[in-house]
Protein backbone atom coordinates (compact mmCIF):
# COMPACT_ATOMS: atom_id res chain seq x y z
CA UNK A 1 0.00 0.00 0.00
CA UNK A 2 1.37 3.47 -0.92
CA UNK A 3 2.35 5.90 1.61
CA UNK A 4 0.71 8.84 1.19
CA UNK A 5 2.90 11.34 2.65
CA UNK A 6 1.75 14.72 4.05
CA UNK A 7 -1.69 13.92 4.54
CA UNK A 8 -2.28 11.57 6.81
CA UNK A 9 -0.17 9.15 8.48
CA UNK A 10 -2.59 6.50 8.70
CA UNK A 11 -2.64 6.12 4.71
CA UNK A 12 -6.69 8.05 5.11
CA UNK A 13 -7.89 11.74 4.10
CA UNK A 14 -10.35 13.02 6.14
CA UNK A 15 -12.90 15.42 4.06
CA UNK A 16 -12.49 18.87 5.32
CA UNK A 17 -16.73 19.26 6.18
CA UNK A 18 -17.26 15.93 6.67
CA UNK A 19 -15.92 14.61 9.93
CA UNK A 20 -18.29 11.68 9.20
CA UNK A 21 -16.84 10.72 6.37
CA UNK A 22 -13.47 8.79 6.07
CA UNK A 23 -12.12 7.71 2.67
CA UNK A 24 -9.56 4.67 2.59
CA UNK A 25 -7.73 3.79 -0.08
CA UNK A 26 -7.11 0.31 -0.50
CA UNK A 27 -4.88 0.45 -3.86
CA UNK A 28 -3.45 3.46 -5.59
CA UNK A 29 -5.89 2.70 -8.54
CA UNK A 30 -8.92 2.43 -6.59
CA UNK A 31 -11.16 5.54 -7.41
CA UNK A 32 -14.67 5.88 -5.25
CA UNK A 33 -15.01 3.31 -2.65
CA UNK A 34 -18.50 1.69 -2.23
CA UNK A 35 -19.10 2.87 1.08
CA UNK A 36 -18.57 7.04 -0.14
CA UNK A 37 -21.08 6.43 -3.16
CA UNK A 38 -23.64 4.82 -0.64
CA UNK A 39 -22.52 8.00 1.62
CA UNK A 40 -22.86 10.28 -1.14
CA UNK A 41 -26.65 8.55 -1.97
CA UNK A 42 -28.06 8.03 1.56
CA UNK A 43 -30.24 11.24 2.64
CA UNK A 44 -28.98 9.51 6.20
CA UNK A 45 -25.51 11.01 5.60
CA UNK A 46 -25.51 13.70 3.63
CA UNK A 47 -22.96 15.20 3.10
CA UNK A 48 -22.20 18.79 3.02
CA UNK A 49 -20.57 20.42 -0.13
CA UNK A 50 -16.76 21.26 0.23
CA UNK A 51 -16.34 24.89 0.56
CA UNK A 52 -13.42 27.10 -1.53
CA UNK A 53 -12.73 30.22 0.43
CA UNK A 54 -12.01 32.64 -2.35
CA UNK A 55 -11.10 36.22 -2.73
CA UNK A 56 -12.08 38.13 -5.86
CA UNK A 57 -9.53 39.56 -7.96
CA UNK A 58 -10.45 42.94 -6.96
CA UNK A 59 -9.59 41.77 -3.29
CA UNK A 60 -6.07 41.82 -3.78
CA UNK A 61 -5.68 44.39 -6.86
CA UNK A 62 -6.20 47.60 -7.28
CA UNK A 63 -5.45 47.01 -11.26
CA UNK A 64 -8.08 45.94 -13.02
CA UNK A 65 -7.39 43.05 -15.95
CA UNK A 66 -6.69 44.89 -19.33
CA UNK A 67 -7.00 43.37 -22.62
CA UNK A 68 -9.37 43.52 -25.47
CA UNK A 69 -11.92 40.32 -26.60
CA UNK A 70 -11.15 38.62 -29.78
CA UNK A 71 -11.24 35.63 -31.79
CA UNK A 72 -7.54 34.04 -31.59
CA UNK A 73 -4.69 32.31 -30.26
CA UNK A 74 -1.72 32.93 -28.60
CA UNK A 75 1.55 30.68 -29.02
CA UNK A 76 4.71 30.72 -27.77
CA UNK A 77 6.83 29.17 -30.96
CA UNK A 78 10.54 28.57 -31.42
CA UNK A 79 12.21 28.19 -34.77
CA UNK A 80 10.51 25.71 -36.81
CA UNK A 81 7.58 25.31 -34.66
CA UNK A 82 4.35 26.27 -36.71
CA UNK A 83 0.87 26.73 -35.44
CA UNK A 84 -2.93 26.67 -36.84
CA UNK A 85 -5.61 28.98 -36.31
CA UNK A 86 -8.85 28.76 -38.22
CA UNK A 87 -7.77 28.26 -41.54
CA UNK A 88 -4.10 29.92 -41.42
CA UNK A 89 -0.83 28.28 -40.32
CA UNK A 90 1.63 30.38 -39.01
CA UNK A 91 5.25 29.16 -38.58
CA UNK A 92 8.51 31.02 -36.94
CA UNK A 93 11.31 30.42 -39.90
CA UNK A 94 14.50 32.55 -37.80
CA UNK A 95 14.88 34.38 -35.36
CA UNK A 96 17.71 37.23 -34.75
CA UNK A 97 18.74 38.56 -31.16
CA UNK A 98 19.48 42.38 -31.67
CA UNK A 99 22.50 43.13 -31.86
CA UNK A 100 24.17 43.89 -28.17
CA UNK A 101 26.90 46.12 -26.48
CA UNK A 102 29.61 45.87 -24.30
CA UNK A 103 26.79 45.80 -21.28
CA UNK A 104 24.67 43.62 -23.16
CA UNK A 105 22.27 46.06 -23.30
CA UNK A 106 20.66 46.51 -27.37
CA UNK A 107 22.41 48.61 -29.21
CA UNK A 108 20.71 51.93 -30.42
CA UNK A 109 18.15 50.88 -33.20
CA UNK A 110 18.94 47.27 -33.35
CA UNK A 111 16.02 44.89 -31.84
CA UNK A 112 15.25 41.08 -31.90
CA UNK A 113 13.74 39.98 -35.59
CA UNK A 114 11.81 37.11 -36.51
CA UNK A 115 10.94 35.57 -39.97
CA UNK A 116 7.36 34.57 -40.10
CA UNK A 117 5.63 32.52 -42.86
CA UNK A 118 1.97 32.58 -43.04
CA UNK A 119 -0.48 29.91 -45.15
CA UNK A 120 -4.14 30.04 -45.97
CA UNK A 121 -4.88 27.08 -48.95
CA UNK A 122 -2.65 28.16 -52.46
CA UNK A 123 -1.84 31.49 -50.40
CA UNK A 124 1.76 32.28 -48.56
CA UNK A 125 3.54 35.13 -47.38
CA UNK A 126 7.20 35.46 -45.66
CA UNK A 127 8.23 38.36 -43.87
CA UNK A 128 10.35 39.23 -41.13
CA UNK A 129 9.32 41.46 -38.64
CA UNK A 130 10.52 43.41 -35.60
CA UNK A 131 9.13 42.73 -32.05
CA UNK A 132 6.03 44.89 -31.40
CA UNK A 133 5.09 44.56 -34.99
CA UNK A 134 1.55 43.60 -36.17
CA UNK A 135 0.20 43.57 -39.28
CA UNK A 136 -3.03 42.29 -41.41
CA UNK A 137 -3.37 39.18 -43.98
CA UNK A 138 -6.11 37.56 -45.76
CA UNK A 139 -7.94 38.62 -42.85
CA UNK A 140 -6.05 38.23 -39.88
CA UNK A 141 -4.28 40.17 -37.15
CA UNK A 142 -0.78 39.00 -36.67
CA UNK A 143 0.60 40.67 -33.77
CA UNK A 144 4.35 40.01 -32.63
CA UNK A 145 4.21 40.48 -28.83
CA UNK A 146 7.37 39.45 -27.62
CA UNK A 147 10.65 37.94 -29.29
CA UNK A 148 12.81 36.47 -26.87
CA UNK A 149 15.79 35.54 -28.98
CA UNK A 150 19.15 36.56 -26.55
CA UNK A 151 19.94 34.04 -24.41
CA UNK A 152 19.32 34.13 -20.71
CA UNK A 153 15.45 35.32 -21.94
CA UNK A 154 12.91 33.87 -20.12
CA UNK A 155 11.51 31.98 -22.71
CA UNK A 156 14.25 32.08 -24.13
CA UNK A 157 14.34 30.80 -28.02
CA UNK A 158 10.13 31.74 -28.86
CA UNK A 159 8.83 34.29 -30.46
CA UNK A 160 5.36 35.35 -28.52
CA UNK A 161 2.16 35.41 -31.42
CA UNK A 162 -1.11 36.31 -30.94
CA UNK A 163 -3.42 35.66 -34.51
CA UNK A 164 -7.19 36.97 -34.35
CA UNK A 165 -9.80 37.45 -36.99
CA UNK A 166 -9.40 41.22 -38.22
CA UNK A 167 -13.19 41.15 -37.86
CA UNK A 168 -13.25 40.03 -34.03
CA UNK A 169 -11.22 42.99 -32.70
CA UNK A 170 -11.55 46.44 -31.89
CA UNK A 171 -10.80 48.87 -34.56
CA UNK A 172 -8.18 50.69 -32.55
CA UNK A 173 -6.41 46.79 -32.28
CA UNK A 174 -7.25 45.61 -35.87
CA UNK A 175 -5.73 48.28 -37.77
CA UNK A 176 -2.70 48.75 -35.55
CA UNK A 177 0.73 48.11 -36.94
CA UNK A 178 2.32 47.95 -33.55
CA UNK A 179 1.61 44.78 -31.36
CA UNK A 180 0.86 47.39 -28.79
CA UNK A 181 1.07 46.58 -24.86
CA UNK A 182 -1.19 44.87 -22.08
CA UNK A 183 -4.11 46.81 -23.09
CA UNK A 184 -4.30 45.40 -26.39
CA UNK A 185 -3.34 41.90 -25.47
CA UNK A 186 -5.84 39.23 -26.89
CA UNK A 187 -8.58 37.63 -24.25
CA UNK A 188 -9.01 34.83 -25.78
CA UNK A 189 -12.26 32.62 -24.74
CA UNK A 190 -12.03 28.67 -24.09
CA UNK A 191 -13.83 25.76 -22.94
CA UNK A 192 -12.03 23.75 -20.41
CA UNK A 193 -11.27 20.22 -20.58
CA UNK A 194 -7.85 19.97 -18.51
CA UNK A 195 -6.85 20.67 -14.60
CA UNK A 196 -3.49 21.61 -14.87
CA UNK A 197 -0.99 22.58 -11.54
CA UNK A 198 1.92 24.87 -11.15
CA UNK A 199 3.70 25.96 -8.46
CA UNK A 200 5.40 29.86 -8.85
CA UNK A 201 8.95 28.11 -7.72
CA UNK A 202 9.68 30.91 -5.34
CA UNK A 203 9.06 30.10 -1.62
CA UNK A 204 6.07 31.16 0.27
CA UNK A 205 6.29 31.40 3.94
CA UNK A 206 3.21 32.33 6.80
CA UNK A 207 4.84 35.77 6.49
CA UNK A 208 4.36 36.33 3.21
CA UNK A 209 1.61 38.84 1.73
CA UNK A 210 0.04 36.72 -1.53
CA UNK A 211 -2.25 39.16 -1.99
CA UNK A 212 0.60 41.78 -2.77
CA UNK A 213 2.26 39.09 -4.45
CA UNK A 214 0.23 38.49 -6.94
CA UNK A 215 0.17 42.32 -7.16
CA UNK A 216 3.32 42.39 -8.08
CA UNK A 217 3.10 39.42 -10.55
CA UNK A 218 0.44 41.23 -12.27
CA UNK A 219 2.46 44.35 -12.92
CA UNK A 220 5.54 42.64 -13.64
CA UNK A 221 3.71 40.42 -16.07
CA UNK A 222 2.06 43.67 -18.07
CA UNK A 223 5.61 45.18 -18.16
CA UNK A 224 7.34 42.55 -18.60
CA UNK A 225 5.54 39.35 -19.97
CA UNK A 226 3.03 41.83 -22.60
CA UNK A 227 0.17 39.57 -20.25
CA UNK A 228 -3.25 41.66 -19.86
CA UNK A 229 -3.23 39.86 -16.09
CA UNK A 230 -1.61 37.07 -14.40
CA UNK A 231 -0.84 33.98 -16.39
CA UNK A 232 -3.36 31.12 -13.71
CA UNK A 233 -6.94 30.99 -13.47
CA UNK A 234 -6.34 30.39 -9.59
CA UNK A 235 -3.89 30.94 -6.97
CA UNK A 236 -3.27 29.23 -3.53
CA UNK A 237 -2.12 30.25 0.10
CA UNK A 238 -0.84 27.96 2.63
CA UNK A 239 -3.87 27.64 4.12
CA UNK A 240 -6.10 26.61 0.91
CA UNK A 241 -7.29 30.06 0.57
CA UNK A 242 -7.30 30.31 -2.98
CA UNK A 243 -6.74 33.80 -5.09
CA UNK A 244 -8.99 34.43 -7.68
CA UNK A 245 -6.35 35.31 -10.99
CA UNK A 246 -7.39 35.17 -14.69
CA UNK A 247 -10.83 34.88 -15.53
CA UNK A 248 -11.37 31.12 -16.46
CA UNK A 249 -12.98 31.44 -19.24
CA UNK A 250 -10.27 33.08 -20.81
CA UNK A 251 -7.24 31.13 -22.13
CA UNK A 252 -4.15 31.23 -19.18
CA UNK A 253 -0.58 32.25 -20.35
CA UNK A 254 2.61 30.78 -20.09
CA UNK A 255 6.48 31.21 -20.66
CA UNK A 256 7.17 27.54 -21.73
CA UNK A 257 5.42 26.26 -25.65
CA UNK A 258 2.50 24.75 -24.85
CA UNK A 259 -1.14 25.37 -26.01
CA UNK A 260 -2.56 26.79 -22.59
CA UNK A 261 -6.31 26.55 -24.53
CA UNK A 262 -8.67 24.46 -22.71
CA UNK A 263 -6.43 23.98 -19.59
CA UNK A 264 -7.91 24.98 -15.79
CA UNK A 265 -4.57 26.80 -14.51
CA UNK A 266 -3.99 26.63 -10.87
CA UNK A 267 -1.21 27.72 -8.98
CA UNK A 268 -0.21 26.71 -5.19
CA UNK A 269 2.21 29.12 -4.55
CA UNK A 270 5.24 28.27 -3.15
CA UNK A 271 8.15 26.01 -3.83
CA UNK A 272 7.65 22.33 -3.93
CA UNK A 273 10.77 21.34 -5.03
CA UNK A 274 11.85 22.25 -1.51
CA UNK A 275 8.55 22.91 0.58
CA UNK A 276 5.89 19.92 0.86
CA UNK A 277 2.25 20.76 0.01
CA UNK A 278 0.25 20.76 3.39
CA UNK A 279 -3.25 19.38 3.99
CA UNK A 280 -5.32 22.31 3.53
CA UNK A 281 -3.66 23.02 0.36
CA UNK A 282 -3.94 19.45 -1.43
CA UNK A 283 -7.56 19.78 -0.26
CA UNK A 284 -8.14 22.75 -1.89
CA UNK A 285 -6.49 21.78 -4.75
CA UNK A 286 -8.89 18.31 -4.84
CA UNK A 287 -11.90 21.00 -4.67
CA UNK A 288 -10.56 23.38 -7.51
CA UNK A 289 -10.47 20.94 -9.65
CA UNK A 290 -13.73 18.66 -8.89
CA UNK A 291 -15.55 22.43 -9.18
CA UNK A 292 -13.89 22.41 -12.70
CA UNK A 293 -14.48 19.03 -13.94
CA UNK A 294 -18.14 19.60 -12.78
CA UNK A 295 -18.74 23.04 -14.46
CA UNK A 296 -16.98 21.73 -17.25
CA UNK A 297 -18.17 18.18 -17.34
CA UNK A 298 -14.74 16.84 -17.73
CA UNK A 299 -15.15 12.86 -17.75
CA UNK A 300 -12.86 11.23 -16.80
CA UNK A 301 -10.57 13.96 -15.02
CA UNK A 302 -7.99 14.79 -16.60
CA UNK A 303 -4.86 15.78 -14.74
CA UNK A 304 -1.79 17.49 -15.83
CA UNK A 305 1.57 18.99 -13.96
CA UNK A 306 2.86 21.84 -16.18
CA UNK A 307 6.08 19.55 -16.67
CA UNK A 308 3.79 16.86 -18.61
CA UNK A 309 3.49 19.63 -20.79
CA UNK A 310 6.62 21.58 -21.25
CA UNK A 311 9.90 21.57 -20.25
CA UNK A 312 9.73 22.61 -16.44
CA UNK A 313 10.54 21.06 -13.40
CA UNK A 314 7.05 22.78 -12.13
CA UNK A 315 4.75 22.13 -10.22
CA UNK A 316 8.09 20.75 -8.25
CA UNK A 317 8.57 17.24 -7.30
CA UNK A 318 6.94 17.12 -3.56
CA UNK A 319 3.11 18.39 -5.22
CA UNK A 320 3.84 16.40 -8.83
CA UNK A 321 3.75 13.36 -7.04
CA UNK A 322 0.42 13.54 -6.13
CA UNK A 323 -0.81 13.87 -10.04
CA UNK A 324 1.37 11.06 -10.70
CA UNK A 325 1.04 8.44 -8.19
CA UNK A 326 -2.88 9.47 -8.89
CA UNK A 327 -4.11 10.51 -5.08
CA UNK A 328 -4.91 13.78 -6.62
CA UNK A 329 -7.27 12.22 -9.50
CA UNK A 330 -8.89 10.15 -6.20
CA UNK A 331 -9.64 12.99 -4.17
CA UNK A 332 -11.02 14.84 -6.82
CA UNK A 333 -13.69 11.81 -7.99
CA UNK A 334 -14.46 11.51 -4.05
CA UNK A 335 -15.24 15.26 -4.07
CA UNK A 336 -17.35 14.70 -7.04
CA UNK A 337 -19.24 12.01 -5.93
CA UNK A 338 -20.21 14.46 -2.91
CA UNK A 339 -21.27 17.60 -5.35
CA UNK A 340 -19.79 20.49 -6.99
CA UNK A 341 -17.86 22.60 -4.07
CA UNK A 342 -19.57 25.67 -2.89
CA UNK A 343 -17.37 28.79 -3.42
CA UNK A 344 -17.55 31.29 -0.22
CA UNK A 345 -16.10 34.94 -0.97
CA UNK A 346 -13.87 35.75 1.61
CA UNK A 347 -11.95 39.29 2.78
CA UNK A 348 -7.66 38.79 1.99
CA UNK A 349 -6.72 38.11 5.62
CA UNK A 350 -9.99 36.89 6.66
ZN1 LIG B 1 4.03 25.86 -14.30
Amino acid sequence: MRKVDGIDEGNTIRMRKAPAMTLRFSTPALGVCACCVLLAGSAAFAQERPVIRMVKHSGWSELAPKGVNGDGIRRNLAVGDSAEFQDLTFSVTEMTPADLDESGSAVAGSVDRVTVSLAMGEESDTRTLDEGDAYNWQGYHISIVAIYAKKGDLGFGSTVFEVATVASLPEEVAQSESAGGAEFRLRVPHGIDKLTLHHSATPLTPEDDLGQKLANMQVWGENDRNWWDVPYHYILDLDGTVYEGRDHRFVGDTNTRYDPAGHFLINCYGNYSDQEPNEAQLETIANLMAWAAMEYSIEPVTIYGHRDLAGTSCPGDNLYEYVENGTLKEMVEAVMAVGQPEIVWVEKGE
